[in-house]
């Protein structure tokens, strides 16, 4: 786990402090804010079924996940969600309705990240040409109103899937 009580200033090398998501030095006064990060993801649909991906990679490997993903410098969520959709299932957005947003924590290489998920419903083209890249191991069409929590990854996810009544 990464130690954020012994950092050094980036500037000056004196020592510095993190403290709510600021990096501050005594000495040379710089300040670094590591601000929230933010994802689109995607609610896709077919009749009663709600389209999963399960996890090939780290964080939360094997566990249940929506398609979508962080959103690059000079890219708006929508654009974000378009770009993902097309590498994870090869498939091309028709239509994007935003719905809501929920908190999310995501450990990676020591570090805790603060995200906000965005959450999109979202219509595509052509569903059965859906093909997964590397990042799931597979991908289900699972009852809409029967998602056991324990299987999801995110606890974003997990509030986002309550909220639409579709946790067993
Ligand atoms: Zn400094």
């Amino acid at each position: 786990m990464l130690n954020l009580h012994n950092l050094k200033c980036p500037v000056c090398s004196k020592s510095a402090t993190f403290y709510n998501s600021r990096l501050y030095c005594n000495t040379c006064c710089f300040e670094y804010f590591h601000n929230v990060a933010s994802a689109s993801v995607a609610i896709i649909e077919h009749n009663d079924c709600i389209l999963l991906l399960k996890r090939a990679k780290e964080p939360m490997v094997g566990k249940l996940h929506l398609p979508g993903g962080f959103i690059s410098a000079n890219e708006s969520a929508e654009a974000a969600l378009i770009r993902e959709v097309n590498e994870e299932l090869g498939l091309s957005v028709n239509s994007i309705s935003y719905l809501f947003s929920e908190p999310n924590k995501y450990q990676y290489s020591g570090i805790t990240y603060s995200i906000v998920d965005l959450f999109f419903k979202i219509f595509v083209d052509d569903i059965e040409k859906l093909t997964i890249n590397n990042e799931s191991s597979a991908y289900l069409w699972h009852n809409k109103y029967s998602v056991i929590k324990d299987d999801i990854a995110f606890i974003s996810v997990a509030n986002a899937l309550n909220k639409l009544g579709y946790l067993k």
